[in-house]
């Protein structure tokens, strides 16, 4: 029987780097936009009838705006959860902006708005303080473009001056407020992993308790110690030892019809159900993995450890949980294999269990909802 118990309790999924990527795409598709339109914008500004440009000039600005454009698309979208792309591509977008302002001839318009759109991706820098210092670069810019507009026309309104301030202004202000979004994000991201972790030191502690965490049965951790200690002892006593393999029938059809919440559901109830079989205070019913149960049955031979076998059996098809997928039957059906033998000098408890699942995998073969018993030497010896 393959090993299930790993498959038992699923890795947790990474939360965070799920939670990264999705950000890295919203990222993308926001400075997307923004450099698109920062972009159509200056595109405005090269036509407009100040721009003292040649044809050719024109053209070969915006072939370079359109290869910009394309290495923003197409650079993969989880560069952008890293700073340094963020900062070329602000640096990059505020000389395309700036030059293209200049030669426009329009510096003094309020077209310097455009530089709020640079801004908005500048957001995204690791820390505010590489946002203001980019901002400050962005009206350095800005102002460098008004000096030399100045120059030409000889003259610097008051008026061209305050749209710096206003930039400025804005840096700050939209600074701020990503900044208190970026702490609210850090703040939730430690919840979430302080909430794994408490997850994580839960299931250990009942791994080390002994207890499977779904069913309330004793888990394969305890089932092996157990199964030693009763080995040892039916060994001393010359007692015959016996152990039930369960292995529910067609589950996975099971999950893929009624999902998985209620393949965890009946798990609990078919658990419930082997537990009010078993009697004896030395018996321990365990979840072996997965939808396998075990169950150890001290000083039981194998015509006793069948009986019990079969009352299971016909306790699980009692509880009537409907199962349409089956190919046993219309409700949920469990096959079971029984194994008991006397404990031999040199034996150990994994040919009992080894045993047991034979007669499982016979009983599944024979058409399942059924209880198939171990005829080996060693299993008939005493029993
Ligand atoms: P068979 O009659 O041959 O046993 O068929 P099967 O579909 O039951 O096959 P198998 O015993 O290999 O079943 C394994 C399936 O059991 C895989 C998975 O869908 C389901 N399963 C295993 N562990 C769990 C669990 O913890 N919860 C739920 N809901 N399903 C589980
Ligand atoms: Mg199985
Ligand atoms: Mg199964």
């Amino acid at each position: 029987m393959p090993d299930n118990a790993a498959a038992v309790e699923p890795a947790p999924r990474d939360f965070r780097s799920t939670a990264l990527y999705t950000d890295a795409r919203d990222r993308l598709q926001f400075i997307l936009l923004q450099t698109l339109v920062t972009i159509v914008l200056c595109y405005q500004l090269l036509f407009s009838q100040e721009a003292v440009v040649s044809t050719e000039a024109k053209e070969f600005i915006i072939l370079g705006l359109l290869l910009f454009i394309a290495g923003v698309m197409f650079l993969p979208a989880r560069l952008w959860e890293n700073g340094w792309p963020i900062v070329a591509l602000v640096l990059g977008d505020t000389a395309i902006t700036t030059t293209i302002i200049y030669i426009s001839g329009n510096a003094g318009s309020s077209l310097y708005l455009i530089y709020f759109l640079v801004m908005l991706i500048g957001a995204f820098a690791p820390s505010l303080k590489q946002m203001i210092g980019l901002s400050i670069i962005l009206c350095a810019a800005y102002g460098a473009v008004l000096y030399l507009d100045s120059l030409e026309s000889g003259s610097l309104s008051e008026g061209r001056l305050l749209g710096i301030t206003v930039l400025l202004i804005m840096a700050v202000f939209y600074g701020a407020t990503t900044e208190t979004v970026r702490r609210e994000r850090q703040k939730k991201a430690g919840l979430v992993e302080q909430i794994h972790m408490l997850k994580r030191i839960e299931a250990e502690l009942q791994t080390q308790s002994g207890q499977d965490w779904l069913t309330g049965l004793a888990n394969r951790r305890r089932f092996d110690e157990m199964v030693q200690q009763e080995w040892a002892r039916a060994k001393r006593e010359e007692a015959s030892l016996a152990v039930l393999m369960l292995d529910l029938d067609y589950f996975k059809q099971f999950n893929d019809t009624y999902g998985h919440q209620a393949g965890d559901t009946c798990l609990q109830r078919v658990a419930k159900a082997i537990n009010e079989v078993v009697h004896r205070p030395g018996d321990l019913p365990a979840r072996y993995g997965g939808e396998e149960f075990v169950v150890v049955l001290p000083q039981t031979d194998a015509v006793g450890a069948a009986r019990v076998a079969e009352k299971m059996r016909a306790r699980i098809e009692s509880l009537r949980i409907p199962h349409l997928s089956s190919r046993a039957s219309d409700r949920v059906t469990i096959s079971i294999g029984v194994a008991a033998m006397v404990p031999q000098e040199k034996g150990e408890p994994a040919v009992l269990i080894a045993a047991a699942d034979q007669s499982l995998y016979q009983a599944k073969r024979e058409g399942r909802n059924r209880v198939r018993s171990h005829v080996g030497e060693s299993a008939v010896k005493k029993a």
